[in-house]
């Protein structure tokens, strides 16, 4: 079976490798230019028994300790007038149950572990259609009659027939198995449904401190080592420390989809930007200010969307979808590590039985999703009622 993942995110490459230890070759088609195209993202924590189960399937466990950060777990809860409310301390010996390591090393990792034709850089897909179509409109375009290719044959015949990819450089590809671990606004998903993301109600916008430590000690104390919040009406701030120094500072806002268009706020030009998103704090403690103001030139403003809680789809042969395309929800430390299982486990059953294979990982992918959805949904309801309502959550569960 010749098998496309179109993404080349933490879903797509663990996929990719889990195949690999399989013996299972496969092709990636990822749309950044390189491995070093795009700065990755902030930190992600992964969960025992869904990222680091993933990363314990794809024979990565070793290097996945060496870039975990136990210490990453710490977490402090704040009020904006900056008192803090909650405040969790991780113990030297305490167990890797959600520790956290930078989006980047995770990347490295698995692009490490895979041959280096594996992925097909700088091919953003356009567009897939079944093979056999593609091919009936190719014939059809040349004026050609007379006998189907092997594809249309065994279309014909009522076997799987499988996909024509175009990308946007120009280039084609075929395969048997298209596999769509190409994120929100995955171009695979509506071969499978109608589903689109809609728009959470909240914004948000990342900005950092780089070598945090020596540039900013104090906001650097303040932060900690692993997350810090601060929750208030309608807006927040939720800073992170990065394995490789630096402080990465995320502020939300709630307000419709078009709120970074009309907001006044010029993203593109960071010295303003940042002033701009600091006097939006104007009435909490000054530290929080002065977190924002330490940033540097980095401003990256995103509107949050969601796919429908327990989306699902009918079978369709040759296709089928992992991570964000099939399940994106609120960032509540869940997406990277489902994206992971989805991967590890879709790998396993190729590897076990190719024929049933998809629809097995789907059935089961739609009802662990679905529950991660909702929990993740009532999370982020939580975070957007402000530090009252998730300190009862933390000291109800905790
Ligand atoms: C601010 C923020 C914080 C988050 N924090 C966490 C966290 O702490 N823990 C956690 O578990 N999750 C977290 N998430 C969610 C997590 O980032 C995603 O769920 C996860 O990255 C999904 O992985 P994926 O491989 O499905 O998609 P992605 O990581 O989005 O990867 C998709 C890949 O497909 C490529 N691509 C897209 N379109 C095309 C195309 N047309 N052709 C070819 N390639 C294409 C992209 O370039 C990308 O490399 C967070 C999300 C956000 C926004």
């Amino acid at each position: 079976m010749k098998i496309a993942i179109v993404g080349g995110g933490v879903g797509g490459l663990t996929l990719a490798r889990v195949l690999a230890v399989h013996g299972i070759e496969v092709v990636v088609y990822e749309r950044e230019a390189s491995r070093s195209a795009r700065a990755q993202g902030g930190m992600l924590d992964l969960h025992v028994e869904t990222g680091q189960r993933a990363l314990r399937i794809a024979g990565l466990e070793s290097e996945f300790l060496a870039i975990a950060r136990r210490e990453g777990q710490d977490m402090r809860l704040l009020d904006p007038a900056g008192k803090i409310l909650h405040q969790e301390d991780t113990p030297d010996d305490a167990p890797m149950a959600r520790p956290e390591l930078d989006r980047s090393d995770l990347r490295a990792i698995l692009l490490d572990s895979l041959p280096e034709e594996t992925i097909q850089w700088g091919h953003a897909l356009s567009n897939a259609e079944p093979a056999e179509r593609a091919e009936r409109a190719e014939r059809a375009e040349a004026g050609e009659r007379g006998e189907a290719g092997e594809r249309g044959e065994r279309a014909e015949r009522g076997e799987q027939g499988g996909y024509r990819l175009r990308f946007t450089n120009g280039a084609t590809a075929e395969c048997d198995l298209l596999v769509g671990a190409d994120g929100a606004n995955s171009v695979v998903r509506p071969l499978l449904t109608d589903a689109r993301p809609a728009h959470m109600g909240v914004n948000s916008v990342e900005l950092g401190i780089p070598d945090a430590d020596n540039t900013h000690p104090e906001l650097a104390a303040m932060v900690g080592r692993g997350n810090y919040w601060a929750l208030g009406d309608g807006q927040h701030l939720a800073a992170q420390r990065n394995g490789d120094g630096r402080i990465r500072v995320y502020l939300s806002f709630h307000g419709p989809e078009d709120w970074l268009e009309t907001c006044g706020i010029p993203f593109g030009e960071p010295e303003k930007a940042r002033a701009a998103l600091a006097d939006l704090f104007r009435d909490w403690h000054p530290q929080y200010r002065e977190l924002i103001e330490a940033c540097d030139d980095t401003v990256v403003p995103r509107a949050l969307s969601a796919l429908p809680i327990g989306l699902s789809w009918s079978a369709v042969p040759g296709v089928t979808l992992i991570g964000d395309a099939a399940h994106l929800m609120p960032p509540a430390g869940e997406g990277a590590n489902l994206a992971m299982l989805d991967a590890a486990e879709l790998a396993l059953g190729l590897a076990a039985d190719p024929a049933n294979a998809v629809r097995t990982y789907e059935l089961e992918m739609f009802e662990r999703s679905a529950a991660a959805a909702k929990q993740s949904a009532e999370v982020h309801k939580l975070v957007m009622a402000g530090a009252d309502a998730l300190l009862k959550f933390f000291t109800r569960t905790t």
